[in-house]
Order: C-alpha cells, then sequence, then structure tokens
C-alpha cells in the first residue's frame, strides 16, 4: 500500500508541474498545489465544453422552435458557475488525497489486478456510481433544507428557454460538490484503476454541461438532456446520471415527450 501511495502521490505531482508554474511548487503544500491545477483545468474546461455545446446545439436548434437563452444569460450562469468551480475542485481534490493517503482501494497499474478485473471493477464502480449520483441528487430534492439551501439555486433554470451548456455547473458551491462524493466515497470499497478514476471524473464533469444542451440524443439508455431538461421544468423526476435505469428502477423516470403537459408543482 506504500509503494502505491506513492505512485499516486507521483502522478498528481507529474500533473501539476504540466500545469503549473516551477515557482508555484516549492512555496505551496502538496494538495494546495492539486487543488490550483484542477481549478485552473477546471475554468478552462468549462467555457470550452459550454461553447462546443452551444455551436453544437446553433446547428440543432436552427431546425427547432427552441430559443437559446441570450447571451447575457449565459455570461450569467457563467459567472455563477465560477463561483461553485473552486469548491467543488476542493472535494475532487479531496479524493486524490484520500488515495495518496491509502484511504481507497485505488490501484496505480492495471497490471496489479490484470485487464480481466480492471474491466469488471470498472463496471462495477460505475453502476455504484450510478445508483450513488441519483440518491445524492434525489434526496436533494426530498429533504427540504437541502433543495432550499443548496439545490434550488440550480432549478432557478425552470423554463426551458432560459436552459443551457453553461447552467451544468451553475448553482450553489455546495450543490456540484455534494452531487460528487459518490464518486469518492465508493472509491474507499471498489478497487478502481487511478488514473481511470480521474479520467471519469472529468468525462463526469464534461457530462454535467451537455446534459444541458437540451438536445435528444436518441441513444437508450442514455439519460439525454431532453430528460435532464424536463428534470428542471418538472422540479422532479429523471434525478439520473448516465442512464435511465436508476429511475426507471425507483419509479421516477419520465419520458420528456410523453408528459410534455406536466406542470410543476408549487
Ligand atoms: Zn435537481
Ligand atoms: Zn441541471
Amino acid at each position: 500500500m506504500e509503494d502505491y501511495m506513492k505512485m499516486f502521490m507521483e502522478e498528481t505531482n507529474w500533473y501539476n508541474e504540466i500545469v503549473l508554474p516551477k515557482k508555484l511548487h516549492s512555496m505551496l503544500p502538496h494538495f494546495l498545489r492539486s487543488w490550483l491545477r484542477t481549478t485552473l483545468c477546471a475554468f478552462l474546461l468549462y467555457p470550452l465544453a459550454a461553447f462546443f455545446c452551444v455551436n453544437f446545439w446553433k446547428r440543432y436548434a436552427s431546425s427547432s422552435k427552441e430559443k437559446m437563452p441570450s447571451k447575457r444569460e449565459m455570461v450569467w450562469q457563467a459567472l455563477g458557475a465560477y463561483q461553485s468551480i473552486p469548491f467543488s475542485t476542493l472535494f475532487s481534490t479531496g479524493f486524490e488525497w484520500m488515495a495518496e493517503n491509502g484511504w481507497t482501494q485505488c490501484y496505480p497499474r492495471i497490471s496489479d489486478v490484470g485487464w480481466p478485473s480492471y474491466v469488471i471493477y470498472t463496471i462495477i464502480y460505475l453502476f455504484i456510481v450510478e445508483f450513488g449520483v441519483y440518491w445524492a441528487h434525489r434526496l436533494m430534492h426530498d429533504i427540504k433544507p437541502i433543495y432550499k439551501y443548496i439545490h434550488a439555486p440550480h432549478h432557478r433554470y425552470s423554463k426551458e428557454n432560459i436552459i443551457s451548456p453553461f447552467t451544468g455547473w451553475s448553482g450553489h458551491p455546495l450543490d456540484g460538490a455534494l452531487q460528487e462524493t459518490p464518486y469518492g466515497i465508493i472509491l474507499m470499497f471498489v478497487p478502481v484503476h487511478f488514473t481511470t478514476f480521474l479520467g471519469l471524473f472529468l468525462v463526469e464533469a464534461v457530462w454535467g454541461v451537455i446534459i444541458h444542451d437540451r438536445s435528444d440524443p436518441k441513444a437508450w439508455p442514455i439519460m439525454g438532456s431532453n430528460y435532464h431538461t424536463f428534470h428542471h421544468t418538472s422540479g422532479r423526476y429523471n434525478y439520473g446520471n448516465y442512464t435511465i435505469f436508476m429511475d426507471w428502477f425507483f419509479g421516477t423516470l419520465r419520458h420528456p415527450k410523453l408528459n410534455a403537459n406536466h406542470v410543476k408543482p408549487s
């Protein structure tokens, strides 16, 4: 385990060296350097992913009645996201810290477990993450004080025509951070390849942008952004992450087209 912890530290140190200026390495402790690195990357990744989705959307929207929010509205959404990013990255840096300090079942090389176990563990991890993210999101709705103070700011985008890819990371600073906690907690119980975990977390972050582009990917069982748009306009249902399975299993799945006339409860 000591060797593993050292290898995780070397890996995150290498990422820090790529992103941060040399001067900072002697000035800041490792945790702060990692937090700064993930925050800077998120600051860059968020607008890139959102701009990409908006451009994709322009083409999609040109043949539909759906309007994009004004540029001003999207700038406001982006400002809201930039306030939240340093808190979210504090949590994700905490997951790296957990691995570096032996709190997780992470392993550094695929050869440590072999390819078949690598694939099986990754699938198990992703399946439990689906469960965890679903319940983290659903409980944020069901526990009223948490909804009111933490999740409601993200749900002020309750009309379809003000939802945009920039909405994705916009909300209370603790909102995204709490919804990403399953990623870290499950690492304590399921062996996951460390670099794969970092990659999966990155994909999840981008997914948070994509799922607000209001498109209909028609790719069952993926929970397309039309499902998440319905989550915003109804204020309930479709709490899931990548797939519709958890909502289907727990009875909260609603197809956006079949339920288009649903009225948001007061
Ligand atoms: Zn919600
Ligand atoms: Zn949303």
